[in-house]
């Protein structure tokens, strides 16, 4: 029988906001994505589950029978499978996806990080040791080692853990009950991944071993060598420049840490906007991949850069100093035409504008007064550039 979806009573809240001061107590790095789920009551759910647009779907009659402690514990499970992006992983499994199987195994890394974490988790809950399956591996190995599953009937945690979209969740974009979108979702995820870096890094807290790998690998570096791009981009701009030298590594002075800090070790001064595509063909991996290169940016700028997102639209630049800051809003049609155009509008112009974009885009028919860096996520974009812009593949 389908669980009957409405918005929590009064009541309800009350009991998920003490359940949820649990989950945060036990897992603070976690705190983000635990005020960012959409909760909503399934009556006759008879568990919590989670779906791709990060509702949470509670039952009361559940949260009242396992009270804020196990609630609490449950919650952080839920956030899990969000942050560790199980929907998106199942996608990407060979063949066609065994739901069950991919169930056991996700539950089985998460529960396993949480109960190491001191986590009062319910005890039938599936774990490593539970299925047979060693200690600390990750989703995917414990998918190819579990055997194929019988069908089940009852619910794994939601479509946001990977299962198959269940026919009560309200749509995607319900205006009634919105979840979050791609750009959110992103956000979201990254906000989290620093924080818990930040917690492994001062050694304030504990984070289960499983959950600072994750955030490692989100946090991956950018791909492309900014630095050196962009001195390349300011040397052969100073050569343009008949009689002016423009390109210039600021020499420290003398008494500054001689032979420590080396002309090469500065960052080349060079102005700096980018553009991000966030039009509806950008996937949470493109999204991701973009921020990635963001940061790259800053960190060879050594400073801070113009962001503007876009889609069909350009929303209002905003000086950026952390990608963590950018707002990805979107969700339209694509036309990087209009973000390069208000790039080169800024006040001081760029000297180079970076568009991080899937390509699938028109770009602008004459060359931009600022060089400009199209960082694709999709190969075949390559072919629609300007033969004077720069294009760079980086593959999610
Ligand atoms: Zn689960």
């Amino acid at each position: 029988m389908n669980p009957t979806i409405r918005p929590l009573s009064a009541d309800e809240r009350r009991m998920l906001a003490a359940a949820r001061l649990v989950a945060v107590e036990s897992a603070p790095y976690l705190a983000h994505a635990l005020f960012s789920v959409r909760p909503l009551a399934a009556v006759g759910l008879a568990t919590f589950a989670v779906d791709r647009s990060w509702r949470l779907y509670v039952d009361p009659a559940t949260l009242a029978e396992w009270g804020p402690q196990v609630a609490g514990a449950v919650l952080v499970h839920e956030a899990c499978h969000l942050i560790r992006d199980h929907a998106g992983r199942a996608d990407s499994l060979p063949g066609p996806v065994d739901h069950d199987r991919w169930n056991l195994a996700t539950d089985a890394a998460i529960n396993d990080d949480l109960i190491r974490a001191g986590l009062p988790l319910p005890e039938w809950v599936v774990t490593p040791d539970s299925l047979g399956l060693p200690d600390a591996g990750i989703e995917e190995s414990y998918y190819a080692a579990i055997a194929p599953q019988p069908p089940q009937t009852d619910v794994g945690c939601g479509s946001g853990a990977g299962d198959p979209r269940q026919p009560w969740e309200p749509s995607p974009g319900d205006a009634q009950m919105p979840g979050l979108d791609e750009g959110q979702v992103t956000i979201t995820r990254r906000k989290v991944a620093h924080d818990i870096r930040d917690t492994v890094a001062t050694g304030r807290g504990t984070v289960p071993a499983g959950m600072a790998r994750w955030a490692s690998k989100e946090l991956a570096p950018a791909t492309v060598p900014w630095r050196k791009v962009l001195a390349g981009m300011v040397r052969r701009a100073a050569a343009l420049t008949a009689g002016r030298i423009t390109y210039t590594y600021t020499r420290p002075g003398r008494r500054r840490l001689p032979r420590i800090v080396t002309p090469a070790m500065r960052a080349p001064r060079v102005t700096v906007a980018v553009v991000i595509d966030t039009s509806g063909s950008m996937t949470r991996a493109d999204l991701d991949t973009a921020l990635a290169e963001v940061s790259g940016v800053i960190k060879a700028v050594g400073g801070t850069v113009q962001v503007i997102v876009c889609d069909a639209h350009a929303e209002r630049a905003r000086t950026v100093r952390n990608a963590r800051d950018v707002k990805l809003i979107g969700g339209g049609g694509t036309d990087m035409r209009v973000g390069i155009e208000a790039a080169e509008a800024l006040n001081p112009a760029p000297n180079v504008i970076v568009v991080l974009t899937d390509g699938d885009t028109p770009w602008p028919s004459a060359p931009t007064r600022a060089r400009l860096i199209a960082v694709l996520t999709r190969d075949r974009g390559m072919s629609r550039l300007p033969t004077w812009a720069r294009g760079i593949h980086v593959p999610v």
